[in-house]
């Protein structure tokens, strides 16, 4: 078989990505090793409002399901609540979503081969093509292409095949199962909890509906057993208060990639779009509408590169002009999440809280991460308090993310992207 591009994992980044290189008018190869797109989920199912106008398409109603109008962070008997702009978000139904994402790469033109599993790769590393094998059926083809978009998730065998991925680079498993039947005590709140049930991570009640919704805990402490972390923290009271009628559904487990995987987003004549290129948003690791913005950009980036000659060097540039500043923002957080993490003890989670709920600023933590905990704690607790801080922090935000649209809007409109 012989394509233009080859996509390889029909996640959001992939099918993003060959929605963008066959509308583009490439010839599109697919492939994704599951049988069917969007099974299993391994989601909580929780995007950012914000991040909806960065999107290719406008998103159908249908598939945002609940609407989350803030969160509210908690550290035992700590607890304050951010609401409206950088804190809203939806619930979708993360399998449906997938599959209209694969849906619209078909009616670009793309061709999606299901049960198709990337093995390995032979490639020019200077940028001229290469040929993949592809396993379907206990069957190898080989599939020649101009570009390849690795789009194959955290444990990328793109990346492998490329010798790139970094040794021992940092990982955040998450245990989360969905629940029906809950007493939840604010159907429009995602609750985030800081504890010792989450070291290096957060636990969340996230609601689908009133009375459903995913609860799970999330860690970069690989020495943590996180199916014990579950255990402890579905057994804190005013958890176990609310699924006290609840049964467990579903299992939506995974892991995300923390640590950037490889050093660059390029190679040759390969793209990495998604988790395989590290493209989620910390530190409350949000991966689905970055992969469907960057795998995109990579769609796009090729089809230049093809149509145009652009180099494919440039995808890097066009990730920064259109997510970039916030992608830039999320990696800088990185090590400073890792130190918090190796921190233990109250004083960790209260700084965890204070910056993913940016009571507290990044600069602020590296000041007070060998301070005493009581600074911390008032500096939280200050914020219930004062009206003027709220209102204040509030509209500072709001302003951000209007600057960022327009830095988008403006980028895309000049750099077609
Ligand atoms: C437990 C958990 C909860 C999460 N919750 C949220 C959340 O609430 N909100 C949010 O924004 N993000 C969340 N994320 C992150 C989000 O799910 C990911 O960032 C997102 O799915 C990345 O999309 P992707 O297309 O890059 O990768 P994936 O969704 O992982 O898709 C990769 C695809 O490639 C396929 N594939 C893999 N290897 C091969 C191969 N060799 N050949 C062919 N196909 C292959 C896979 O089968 C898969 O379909 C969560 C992640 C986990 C693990």
């Amino acid at each position: 078989m012989k394509c233009d591009v080859l996509v390889v994992g029909a996640g959001p980044a992939g099918c993003s990505a060959a929605a963008a290189s066959a509308a583009a008018g490439l010839k599109t190869i697919l492939v994704e090793r599951k049988p069917e797109i969007g099974v299993p989920i391994t989601c909580s199912g929780a995007i950012g409002s914000y991040l909806l106008p960065y999107l290719p398409f406008k998103t159908p109603s249908y598939l945002l399901k609940h609407r989350i109008e803030g969160i509210e962070f908690i550290v035992d008997d700590i607890s304050y609540v951010r609401r409206g702009g950088p804190w809203s978000s939806y619930a979708i139904d993360r399998s449906a979503f997938d599959k209209w994402l694969a849906q619209r790469a078909v009616d670009s033109g793309a061709d999606l081969i299901l049960s198709a599993e990337f093995i390995d790769a032979t490639m020019d590393r200077s940028g001229g093509g290469g040929r993949a094998q592809i396993k379907k059926e206990d069957e190898i083809f080989e599939v020649e292409f101009k570009v390849m978009i690795g789009a194959d998730g955290a444990e990328s065998r793109v990346l492998k095949s490329l010798g790139e991925r970094v040794a021992g680079a940092r990982m955040g498993q998450a245990v989360v199962y969905e629940y029906e039947g809950a007493t939840l005590e604010s159907p429009e709140l995602d609750q985030l909890y800081f504890g010792d049930f989450a070291p290096g991570g957060y636990a969340h009640i996230f609601p689908l509906s009133d009375n459903r919704a995913n609860i799970g805990v999330g860690t970069i402490d690989s020495d943590a057993d996180i199916r014990q972390c579950f255990q402890d923290f579905i057994a804190l009271a005013r958890v176990a208060a609310q699924l006290k009628d609840a049964r467990q559904t579903l299992e939506k487990s995974g892991t995300v990639s923390f640590e950037p995987l490889s050093r660059k987003r390029q190679y040759g004549s390969v793209l990495l779009a998604g988790e395989a290129a590290s493209q989620n948003i910390k530190p409350l690791v949000e991966g689905f509408l970055p992969a469907i913005i960057c795998g995109d950009v990579a769609g796009k980036t090729a089809a230049r590169c093809l149509q145009k000659g652009e180099p494919l060097s440039s995808y890097q540039r066009n990730l920064d002009r259109r997510l970039g500043l916030i992608l830039r923002e999320s990696d800088r957080l990185i090590s400073l999440l890792e130190d918090i993490s190796d921190l233990s003890g109250r004083r960790s989670y209260l700084l965890l809280s204070g910056l993913c709920g940016n009571l507290i600023s990044p600069g602020a933590v590296s000041k007070l991460i060998h301070g005493d905990e009581e600074r911390i704690t008032s500096r939280l607790e200050s914020w219930n308090k004062s009206k003027l801080k709220q209102i204040l922090l509030n509209a500072s935000e709001r302003l951000a993310i209007i600057y960022l649209h327009a830095h988008a809007a403006v980028n895309r409109k000049i750099y077609k992207l």
